[in-house]
């Protein structure tokens, strides 16, 4: 990028600059010579983008970075255009600056891709739906170059989650391991689909094996849409560092928000739930039970299911133990 010819330039002066760098560029424009018309252009360039960047102050940001993520606090939660952010940033690297700011500094920025494919892994689901009440735009239409900042504050683990990130990248193994692996190193913190998109190498399918991690192999991640409507939308959870009981796993989402909506979140012998959660206490999260055992061929319908807090689970299968000895 060029350096600015004066510091701090107005918006006001640069237009009028730009104007007359036109009004040059007129005489050569009838000049046969190619080269020499494409030669005259550049300055009214970069007097252009000195424009852009110019309609944020510097004092408010004084690089192009500041200026991108200055630009998307004044809008959070609605779609950006990456076309803006060539604007204001007034770099050519602007997608790469935004990059940093969402993997390596902690904003919450989510790219279409991301909302797309985790829309896409549950298009019968309420997740579109939500995704559109919470950035007022379709998931399934929003464009790859198009952004949103979900929230208005830094991740202030970032450094911690890019370092983590980065080695878990490097490793072998399926995405679902490296996911797996992060949220176990992050057990109770609220993680952004993006980071997981990102650890998964951009593979699309990193949705739809975040949510098997549930589904099938019984880890307590959680999201907004199954099962944790006090989470934002594209957050991933992990209540605990542990799986539930074989028996009570393969339970698909509808059936396991069904159930949660008939208890009232709550657990069944206990009354606990999220509300109530406080240190020392050992009841954490709720859980999922077969009254008949899936193993004894329990169905996995909502009315062979009951919501337990996990201390009341545990309590429930200690005694199925008992019973069986
Ligand atoms: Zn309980
Ligand atoms: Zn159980």
């Amino acid at each position: 990028m060029a350096r600015r010819s004066q510091p701090d330039p107005t918006p006001e002066k640069l237009r009028s600059e730009l104007v007359a760098l036109l009004k040059d560029f007129a005489k050569e424009l009838h000049k046969p010579e190619l080269r020499t018309k494409v030669k005259a252009l550049i300055p009214a360039f970069h007097k252009l983008r000195d424009l852009g960047s110019s309609l944020i102050p510097e004092r408010e940001a004084s690089n192009a970075r500041d200026r991108i993520i200055a630009y998307l606090l004044r809008y959070p939660t609605r779609v950006i255009d990456g076309d803006e952010l060539m604007v204001v940033s007034g770099i050519g690297e602007w997608a790469r600056r935004t990059r940093e700011l969402r993997v390596q500094f902690g904003w919450w920025i989510y790219t279409g891709v991301t909302f797309r494919q985790m829309a896409e892994d549950a298009p019968d689901g309420p997740l579109p739906k939500q995704i559109k009440e919470e950035i007022g735009a379709d998931p399934l239409e929003i464009k790859p170059d198009q952004y949103v900042l979900l929230r208005s504050e830094q991740d202030r683990d970032a450094a911690y989650h890019w370092n983590l990130i980065n080695s878990l990248r490097k490793h072998k193994g399926s995405v679902k391991q490296k996911i797996l692996a992060y949220l176990r190193e992050n057990v109770g913190k609220q993680i952004p689909g993006e980071e997981l998109r990102y650890l998964a190498g951009d593979a699309s399918e990193w949705a739809r094996r975040a949510r098997e991690l549930r589904t099938e192999e019984g880890w307590p991640v959680v999201t907004k849409n199954s099962g944790r409507p006090d989470l934002p939308v594209g957050v991933y959870f992990l209540e605990a560092d542990r799986q539930s009981e074989p028996h009570d796993r393969k339970i698909p989402d509808d059936v396991r928000v069904e159930v949660l909506t008939r208890d009232g979140f709550k657990c069944v012998e206990c009354g606990w739930s999220r509300k109530d959660v406080t240190p020392g206490d050992p009841r954490q999260f709720l859980e999922l039970h077969h009254v008949q055992a899936h193993a004894d061929k329990g169905a996995n319908t909502a009315d062979n299911l009951i919501t337990l807090c996990n201390v009341h689970h545990d309590k429930v299968h200690k005694d199925m133990s008992r019973k069986r000895k």
